[in-house]
């Protein structure tokens, strides 16, 4: 650095500047394992950023480190951040940021880490990638097939079947011990259970395709092996992980099988922010990690707070502080304020929606910007009488974490039709494909797929099949894309172009709303053709979805002001001014469904803590007194009288101010629903259940 001013590093504090500096200028191979554990706001994510831009300033190759986030917006942020800094420094001499080529999340590196290496343990490198829809969709298939749907009615959902598939291969413990501990009204079918998962395991092996699942399992089976494990880790001197508080076991293993001695790895993380255990994360990664490696881990620990005012702090740090099991820590900060969080009771769920959209407008009054708030909630269906005020008052918002666009049965037809036409061995994808063709059922696209499956060559064996006499044409058509999508000197994106082409028709065919659904098909095909081949797209989009819905057609301008709507699972890492906690009742934080073990008690505890802390300068908790709650089945929806959340104890009122609001406050909120507000209203409900 040319003089203080200009040095990036000066505006970190000592405690930053250690793990930032530590054992820097020693070899890679000296660099001992280092752990950041520090409590939300500290300047974690920001310590990590500035220790990448210290290590490629002193020489580090930015091709040789590893950076691993829990999505791609927080591996493109941290890239951001690091290149800052970088720029700050280099560009005294002119120089130009590096790209960090290996950031990204833990299954999308082990997704390209296994297209290289897949072959070294048995795999096809052309594999395809199911995402959680389709792994369900082949779950409920293998479960037709070896007969326990017809036999057994009260045998566990497909959905469910996955969701204990996945909890044991992620947790790496016997499949006895997750029934009991997580799955216990499924304990009596542990013995079909076992026969099903091990059918599962064939289909995907037999048709060449991996699940999640499979992405960071493999990954951990290449690190385990001695010589296969030494060299991946030896692509990498550096290897630096965030949020790691929410990593599961095989995550845990693959840092330990790259790298045994710990050497360059570095995990920051805050056990009281741990929110992913009902995906078999575990806070313990985080609690082992110092002794985890041939080598111990140096720890630092950051306690001041640079995001939120003291008394957002104190708030949520009364909350926290009541939990039962945690590594103490005290967070503080400079940054004053007379504004108390509030607390806000209110008559019922509209009345929020309305109370909510007046004060984003007041703020926004104040010169915030919308994109400076956000509104976060514990379930995605929470915000939808929110979404239908903030469309009736025009004012623009992006939702992240509810509905995936990939969930979109169009979607998923498009897509379908692209990774059946590169692995046919797919049944999941070709099953789906094959019907859309009129004609064509279920029982016949199964013989198609006997067949491709038996044939040497997939094409011959499409072109040779007798179709139905009543699919004639539509049937030519199909074989004609299928040809067309495997020709070797097909060039990416005309695949989606063909794709596209052949599916359109078909939708008219399927649904009235074709048009809406063409707009979507378009945008696919605009995020295709940002990608380099169907194999690198198809795996992107399965891996990292686009996750933001938004009340138009297509995302909003980059330049364009928008509110930030958002599951609190998927606000982490993230800040905002001023942040809106909808439902701050007992049935939604903690949930209905998890008010049976102290356990989950306990992780709805630490997100009500992970929603507080993402606010800088305004909180505010809302408490609809009626709340919507679905109850089972054969009781229906209903309204019920709804408590503040037990989190919020009156020993902790005194944080908070409170204050009641009874009715609408402003007329605005009366006037009847403009013809477009209307339509785009039913069109969001005719979507809602795709
Ligand atoms: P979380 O636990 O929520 O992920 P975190 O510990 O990763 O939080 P950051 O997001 O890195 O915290 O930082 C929180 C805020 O504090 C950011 O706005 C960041 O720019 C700011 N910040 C961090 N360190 C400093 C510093 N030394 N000086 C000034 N601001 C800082
Ligand atoms: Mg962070």
């Amino acid at each position: 650095p040319a003089d203080a001013v200009d040095d990036p590093f000066a505006s970190l504090n000592p405690a930053q500047r250690a793990a930032v500096e530590h054992d820097i200028g020693a070899a890679p191979a000296d660099v001992r394992p280092l752990l950041v554990i520090a409590g939300a706001g500290s300047g974690k994510t920001n310590t990590l950023a500035h220790r990448v831009a210290r290590l490629i300033m002193s020489g580090a190759d930015p091709q040789r480190i590893l950076l691993l986030t829990f999505s791609r917006r927080a591996a493109n942020e941290m890239t951001q951040r690091a290149g800052n800094v970088l720029q700050r420094i280099m560009g005294l001499r002119g120089g130009q940021a590096p790209a960090l080529p290996w950031a990204g999340t833990f299954h999308s590196i082990g997704a390209r880490l296994l297209r290289e290496y897949a072959g070294r343990i048995g795999l096809d490198e052309s594999f395809t990638i199911h995402d959680r829809g389709d792994s369900e969709d082949l779950m409920g298939m293998v479960r037709h097939e070896i007969g326990l749907t017809q036999t057994q009615k009260r045998f566990p959902l497909k959905g469910t079947c996955l969701a204990i598939y996945s909890r044991a291969v992620n947790s790496r413990d016997p499949l006895a011990l997750v029934l009991q501990s997580t799955f216990p009204w499924c304990s009596e079918w542990e013995a079909e259970l076992k026969t099903l998962f091990g059918a599962y395991v064939d289909a995907k092996q037999e048709q060449n395709v991996l699940d999640y699942d499979d992405l960071l399992l493999f990954w951990a089976e290449m690190a385990a092996d001695p010589e296969l494990g030494a060299h991946i880790g030896s692509l990498f001197d550096h290897v630096l992980v965030d949020e790691y508080q929410d990593t599961n076991r095989l995550q845990a293993a693959i840092l330990m099988g790259m790298k045994p001695g710990g050497e360059g790895v570095m995990v920051v993380g805050d056990d009281a922010q741990s929110i992913y255990s009902f995906r078999g994360a575990t806070v313990r990664n985080i609690l082992d990690f110092p002794k985890q490696f041939a080598r111990e881990a140096h720890i630092v620990t950051l306690e001041r707070n640079y995001r939120s005012t003291q008394p957002i702090l104190d708030a949520s740090n009364a909350v926290i502080g009541a939990a039962l099991e945690r590594h103490a820590k005290t967070l503080w900060t400079d940054k004053v304020s007379t504004v108390l969080p509030q607390l806000v009771l209110i008559p019922d769920e509209a009345e929020q929606a309305r109370w909510v959209c007046n004060r984003i407008l007041e703020h926004r009054e104040t010169g915030m910007a919308l994109k400076a708030q956000a509104v976060l909630f514990r379930a995605a269906s929470h915000s939808a009488a929110l979404e239908l005020e903030l469309m009736r008052r025009n004012i623009p918002f992006v939702k992240f974490g509810g509905l995936k666009f990939l969930e979109a049965s169009h979607i998923k037809d498009v897509l379908a039709v692209l990774r059946f036409a590169q692995n046919p061995s797919g049944r999941v994808a070709g099953f789906r494909v094959l019907q859309l063709v009129p004609g064509i059922g279920a029982a016949t696209a199964t013989r198609l797929l006997d067949a491709v499956a038996e044939a040497a060559e997939p094409l011959r064996a499409v072109e040779q099949f007798a179709a139905p006499a009543r699919s004639g044409g539509d049937w030519q058509q199909f074989v004609d894309l299928f040809r067309a999508l495997r020709s070797p000197g097909l060039r990416w994106p005309a695949d989606i172009a063909l794709a596209t082409n052949w599916y359109l028709p078909h939708l008219e065919r399927l649904h009235d709303d074709a048009q809406v659904r063409a707009a979507d098909v378009e945008q696919l095909a605009r995020l295709a053709s940002g990608h380099g081949s169907r194999e690198t797209f198809l795996a992107e989009i399965t891996l990292d979805p686009p996750e933001a819905t938004s009340d138009r057609a297509g995302p909003p301008l980059l330049d364009e002001d928008y509110l930030i709507l958002s599951t609190i699972h998927s606000s982490k890492g993230q800040e905002w001014k001023s942040v809106h906690v909808l439902n701050v009742v007992d049935g939604c934080i903690p949930s209905d469904m998890s008010t049976g073990n102290s356990d989950d008690i306990e992780e709805e505890r630490r997100l009500l803590y992970v929603a507080m802390t993402r606010a800088r300068e305004h909180l505010h908790l809302v408490v609809p007194n009626r709340f919507f709650i679905k109850q089972q089945a054969q009781m229906g929806d209903r309204h019920v009288y709804a408590a503040r959340s037990r989190f919020i104890s009156p020993a902790m009122l005194k944080h908070f101010e409170e204050s009641v609001w009874m009715t609408a406050d402003t007329a605005q909120s009366r006037k009847p629903m403009p013809d477009s507000v209307r339509m785009l209203v039913r069109e969001r409900a005719r979507n809602a259940w795709k």
